[in-house]
């Protein structure tokens, strides 16, 4: 097995997973091991962060909607500052480090600054918490294709390529979608897609949290209000979603 130390001035921006601290990669683990500094945002699990030595020091970059604990800018001049103080960094991210992590804007920060820096990938949600909630992301019978988007909402809309994916035969893995999930079903019919297209929505996928909820563009805004669904949640879009009835195994369907 290829053995992978930390180098002292160096950043590895590390994928965490989705949070069941078993996803994480036998090279994410090592090097966490090795950190003097752990620089982490509030998708990474205790479990993880407990997997640090006892005296690296710990510094949480979080971020929540409309509350960033520290500016992009700052944090990613805080890496280069640490790095250059000659210390083992960890950058730690929940799910994968250049899937809707910002990971390329703090990397590009690093490679300007001449900082060495290296990607460890993680399973970013969309493939994590598909497979923990039975719903294949692709299929033979279902999907040929599969795209991830943001459903961030700005100024009440969202900033998508509606035609492209209101298409049969795709899976839709939206991140950041709650609060924008009414509107999102709403453009999908509009562009074209059936009323009872099949969607659902997972809430902390992967933990003992986990919670499904499983409805068709019509109905899953009222499911989900009326279930109380909070953040982190993913929500899938496309004939998929209906093979959970078979394949379900980490919790009851509902
Ligand atoms: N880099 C991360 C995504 C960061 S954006 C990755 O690759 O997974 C944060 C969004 O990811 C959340 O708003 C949510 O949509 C999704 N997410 C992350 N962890 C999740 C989980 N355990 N369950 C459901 N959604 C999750």
């Amino acid at each position: 097995m290829m053995q992978h130390d930390a180098k002292a001035g160096s950043v590895y921006l590390i994928g965490a997973g989705p949070g069941d601290p078993d996803l994480l990669t036998l090279k994410a683990a090592r090097l966490i091991q090795q950190a003097d500094v752990i620089v982490y945002d509030n998708l990474v699990s205790t479990a993880v962060l407990n997997m640090a030595q006892a005296s690296a020091e710990r510094i949480y970059a979080g971020k929540r909607r409309g509350n960033h604990a520290l500016p992009q800018e700052e944090l990613s001049q805080l890496l280069v500052r640490l790095a250059k103080d000659m210390r083992k960094v960890v950058r730690l991210k929940g799910g994968d480090p250049y899937i809707f992590g910002r990971g390329g804007e703090e990397a590009e920060v690093l490679a300007a600054h001449h900082v060495p820096f290296e990607v460890v990938p993680g399973i970013t949600a969309a493939a994590g918490v598909a497979a923990y909630a039975g719903i294949p992301l692709t299929h033979r019978d279902h999907a040929q294709s599969c795209v991830f988007v943001t459903g961030h909402l700005k100024d009440g809309s969202m900033d998508l390529d509606w035609a492209g994916l209101a298409r049969p035969k795709q899976t839709v893995a939206i991140y950041m979608g709650l609060t924008g999930l009414p509107y999102l079903c709403e453009k999908l019919i509009e562009h074209g897609l059936p009323a009872d297209w099949p969607a659902a929505i997972v809430q902390q996928g992967t933990t003992p949290q986990q919670r499904t909820v499983v409805g068709t563009l019509a109905t899953l805004p009222r499911l989900t209000e009326e279930a109380g669904l909070r953040a982190p949640t993913l929500i899938l879009v496309g004939q998929v979603v209906t093979l959970r009835q078979k394949l379900a195994w980490k919790e009851e369907c509902y």
